[in-house]
């Protein structure tokens, strides 16, 4: 990126990229290592298990479909919950990751994508590099920038703006109420230290996987039955780990739907959420596929 374009962008505030990647790994084998050789209480798999969920709804429910697509409205409070939640996932600022997105819908798989398996920039990519680069690699290409006027309805929201600019304080309260949990629950610092690196570090290290899953795996292996112009595809593995969000090719065909999975067999947990918010009230302008899929039809493509 040359000097007068990256002077449009705004950096991502808070520590990121090769730290926090040294610091995932030394935590995660320290998680596994500790476990093995010490022991791993039951509170601590709990504590992975509820922080993996619920910081990833704060993701596909709050980051991905209400922010990004606004795929559905919602009381402020629960706006802020689900804001924060994703900001505790630790995949970066909510404008960076809103504004990242957003681009990958526009130049899906063609030139200024961030993250596609096939393209950087304009060069072609070998499977190897192009896995990498979309998994995970495309982060350290340009940096944690992102230019502000592709998500100005956020910006716009000084509530918004506090809790971005605050996101690696809600990062690490995230990762220290496992360590809490443990704690109350144990009762040892032991408890409180394996509580930390199974519902922090390893936690976090997981989920990273599952949400890169979703520019890697997801555009490259898997069904396209609608024909979207890129090469998202439907992934049933990643459907059921991303609470939804492998089912891609759909998603690409209807950004703007709440729902992903569009047939009874396509699991997707974070469409089970907004359906219950709406429901009791939580939830109101829930875009759906126009026109509905009809039952036992293939879905028609809308664009
Ligand atoms: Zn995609
Ligand atoms: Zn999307």
């Amino acid at each position: 990126m040359d000097d007068s374009v990256r002077a449009e962008y705004t950096a991502c505030r808070g520590v990121n990229g090769r730290p926090i990647a040294l610091a995932l790994a030394v935590g995660s084998t320290a998680a596994v290592g500790l476990a093995y050789f010490e022991g791993l209480p039951p509170h601590a798999i709990i504590a992975f298990a509820i922080m993996a969920v619920v910081t990833g709804v704060g993701i596909t429910v709050g980051y991905h479909r209400l922010f990004t697509h606004r795929s559905f409205a919602t009381p402020r409070p629960v706006e802020w919950v689900l804001m924060v939640l994703g900001c505790m996932a630790g995949q970066s600022s909510p404008f960076f990751w809103v504004a990242t997105h957003r681009r990958h819908h526009k130049h899906s798989d063609q030139a200024g994508d961030p993250h596609s398996p096939y393209l950087l920039g304009d060069r072609k990519l070998g499977f190897l590099r192009g896995f990498y680069h979309a998994h995970g690699g495309w982060v350290y290409v340009n940096g944690f920038v992102y230019p502000r006027n592709t998500v100005r309805d956020l910006t716009r929201r000084a509530d918004f703006a506090w809790i971005d600019r605050h996101w690696f304080h809600w990062y690490l309260l995230g990762m220290s109420l496992p360590a809490a949990a443990g704690f109350l629950i144990g009762g040892t610092a032991y408890d409180a230290l394996i509580g930390f690196l199974w519902g922090g570090p390893l936690r976090h290290f997981a989920a990273l996987q599952v949400t890169f899953a979703v520019n890697s795996v997801t555009h490259l292996w898997g069904s396209h039955p609608h024909d979207t112009g890129d090469q998202s595809r439907n992934n049933l593995l990643v459907g059921l780990l991303a609470l939804g969000e492998g089912w891609h090719n759909n998603h690409h065909a209807f950004p703007y739907s709440a729902r992903h999975g569009l047939r009874w067999w396509q699991p997707d947990a974070s469409w089970c959420l907004i359906w219950i918010m709406e429901r009791v009230g939580m939830a109101w302008k829930v875009k759906r596929p126009k026109p509905a899929p009809a039952p036992h039809a293939s879905v028609p493509t809308v664009v």
